[in-house]
């Protein structure tokens, strides 16, 4: 299998999982890989959601967002442009408003990580408190790439998230695990006050967490979940 059908059929699960993990997002989440080595990257239909989009709905366009066709990606992944060029090593950026991510932030809390799992993402949790208008030019992306710096999340304050990865499961991943611990931090808040996880075992916890091995299972798991109410999935493998 090529490449660029393998970074296309990841991408077409990973929609998927983010539609069947609660981040929809409607008209305006994004999920696109980078075409290793080349100014291009992959992405979905404009004005499609997630659960819309099929393996012919997902486009390659230049790093311009031409997709030298008359069918269009988003203008605001424009963005996502600014990340991947800031960042060599990454391959996938998810853009999505979950709702628990938007409460946490409307709430005025920093995310913390309350479960094990979360420690995947531990000091990898990047605070962006401005809000932008809506995204469609590179300077408001350099920004974010600036604010995201090494990190693997970029918490957009009364926005949602930027959530980047090596690979499409990694920043699939990320976002999914993000938006579980926002719920749960979210829960814990409303008892009395929190206790979070950190120290040298978080650390020890996410060197495993984030491990190709550990990746590739919770993918699984995910597209497993995923494609039980969507056969088209199965084909994707
Ligand atoms: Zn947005």
């Amino acid at each position: 299998m090529t490449h660029r059908k393998t970074l296309r059929n990841e991408l077409l699960v990973g929609f998927h999982i983010l539609d069947e993990e609660g981040q929809n997002s409607g008209i305006a989440g994004h999920l696109t890989a980078r075409v290793p080595d080349e100014e291009r990257l992959l992405g979905h239909r404009y004005g499609y959601s997630f659960d819309d989009v099929r393996a012919d709905d997902i486009l390659e366009a230049g790093f311009d967002l031409d997709t030298g066709t008359e069918d269009r990606v988003s203008p605001s992944l424009a963005f996502h442009v600014s990340i991947y060029r800031s960042r060599a090593d990454l391959g996938a950026v998810v853009h999505t408003h979950g709702f628990h991510a938007l409460a946490l932030g409307a709430a005025g809390e920093d995310f913390r990580p309350v479960y094990q799992s979360a420690l995947m993402l531990w000091d990898r949790v990047r605070p962006y408190d401005r809000y932008d208008g809506i995204i469609e030019n590179h300077e408001v992306g350099l920004r974010m790439a600036d604010a995201l710096g090494d990190g693997s999340v970029l918490a957009l304050r009364n926005h949602g998230i930027i959530a980047v990865g090596r690979t499409i499961p990694e920043a699939v991943c990320a976002a999914v695990i993000y938006e579980e611990n926002c719920a749960i931090q979210l829960a814990a808040l409303a008892g009395s006050d929190l206790v979070s996880l950190g120290g040298p075992e978080a650390e020890q916890a996410r060197a495993f967490l984030s491990s190709d091995r550990v990746f590739a299972m919770r993918w699984n798991q995910l597209w497993r979940n995923a494609a039980r109410t969507r056969p088209f999935l199965a084909e994707a493998a």
